[in-house]
């Protein structure tokens, strides 16, 4: 079968959060935008009943409310959506290519916002119970609903031994579910002291999940002793789940630089180490995830794609200047010599004006160019004629030495 092919300014992979965001931010820089989302619209944040920590909303609202604002408002500024599975995403020059089953897009930037699922246990009817029916993996989310009552926490990594500890603020009992043998924990020492301190806290070691039981909702976790195969029944209002969260980046495997456990590593920006490839929200290695940080990436990635695409605009059609003579002082506003040398380019813009064309860069604000040009140092001339950078220079910047540059 051969694939249609569309083309875009950017393409969002995931409407979650941190996608959405993104897609109002594209959308609204009229940027031609596509967000493809391959299951629901809003991502984890629908799968809560109650979100309670997002500025704005001093009542309260459910995910899907939540979402369905998000959802509506990049609509609004034209966003397209498309409900499929993206399968891989290659470059190819200056283009990426997003590739889904039927048709693949071609885009000047890509937003990856796939955010990642909560490791399961696979223990016995675990699927019966996910999100609102008594398996929870947020303890910020659902803490306050479990108000004087008795959770059960799987793990004891460093997440599973904070999060038991803050719900020890809400429940009258949070019970820790540790695979080690007594007094082993995953979690740094300080923690494991605390935990092992806290009144509220109570621990049953070698054990793990056997199944989770209930009827509608879940009652009872149990557990089993990995070194008798006893069996020990819980009874519990939540199960916490803590052991791990698994991001969504398989796809970028070898493409795009990640953590061990396959977070995607960016800068404040929001930058991959692909030029042009951005990642936001939770799919990214960051210290907390969560609906208003992932939209706070979702905005610094959306930013971030207006100006690369700006940038390269700038680049092909006025740095590259279609093949004819161009000059480019890149120079850096807070550097005295770059700020003493602007007259002597101003005076041979005027020059030579019409037969060489001029372009100031600052450094600071168009970083990117700079980049393009892989010059780190500044100030520096650069001299690009058929489309090639002809000479550089970086040192006693004269207007007799830019003359004889020209001349190259
Ligand atoms: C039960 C629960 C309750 C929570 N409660 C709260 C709360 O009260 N407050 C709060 O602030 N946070 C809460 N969170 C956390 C919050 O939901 C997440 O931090 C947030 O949703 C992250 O947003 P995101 O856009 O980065 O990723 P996600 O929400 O994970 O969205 C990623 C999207 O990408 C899509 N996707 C993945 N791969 C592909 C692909 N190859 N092609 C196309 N689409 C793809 C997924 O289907 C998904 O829709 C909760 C999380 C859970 C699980």
């Amino acid at each position: 079968m051969t694939k249609r092919t569309e083309q875009y300014d950017v393409v969002i992979v995931g409407g979650g959060p941190a996608g959405l965001t993104a897609a109002i931010y594209c959308g609204r820089a009229r940027l031609k935008t596509l967000l493809i989302e391959k299951s629901l619209i809003g991502g984890l944040a629908t799968y809560t009943d109650e979100i309670e920590n997002f500025p704005g909303f001093p009542d309260g609202a459910t995910g899907h409310e939540l979402m369905d604002l998000f959802y509506k408002q990049a609509k609004n500024f034209n966003v397209k959506f498309k409900f499929t599975d993206v399968k891989s995403v290659e470059v190819v020059g200056d283009k990426k290519i997003v590739e889904t089953f039927r048709t693949n897009y071609e885009a000047k930037v890509v937003i990856v916002a796939s955010g990642g699922k909560p490791r399961l246990t696979g223990a016995k009817n675990e699927n019966k119970f996910l999100y609102d029916k008594g398996i929870s993996f947020c303890a910020t989310c659902d803490a306050a609903a479990n108000t004087d009552k008795t959770v059960m926490v799987v793990g004891s990594g460093d997440a599973a031994i904070e999060e038991g500890m803050f719900l020890t603020k809400f429940a009258k009992e949070v019970i820790v579910s540790v695979m080690h043998d007594p007094g082993i924990m995953d979690c740094n020492e300080i923690a494991k002291v605390e935990a092992l301190n806290n009144p509220k806290m109570s621990f049953i070691w070698n054990t793990i999940v056997d199944s989770f039981e209930g009827d509608e909702h879940l009652s009872t976790v149990v557990l089993k002793n990995t070194k008798t195969n006893e069996l020990i029944p819980v009874e519990v209002d939540t199960g916490f789940l803590f052991i791990g969260y698994i991001p969504n980046t398989d796809i970028f495997k070898g493409m795009l630089d990640m953590t061990g456990a396959g977070y995607l590593i960016t800068n404040e920006k929001m930058e991959t180490n692909i030029p042009g490839i951005f990642a936001a929200g939770d799919v990214r290695d960051s210290f907390l995830k969560q609906v208003a940080t992932a939209v706070g990436d979702g905005a610094i990635a959306g930013y971030g794609a207006e100006k690369y695409i700006a940038e390269s605009e700038i680049y092909e059609n006025q740095i590259l200047n279609e093949g004819e003579p161009s000059l480019v002082y890149l120079w850096n506003a807070v550097d005295p010599s770059s700020r003493e040398l602007l007259p002597v380019i101003e005076a041979f813009e005027i020059k030579h004006g019409k037969t060489v064309r001029v372009t100031k860069v600052d450094s600071y604000k168009s970083k990117g160019i700079a980049e393009r040009l892989n010059i780190k140092a500044f100030p520096t001339v650069v001299f690009i004629n058929e489309g090639k950078v002809v000479q550089t220079l970086s040192d006693e910047i004269s207007e007799e030495k830019l003359e004889e540059l020209i001349k190259l």
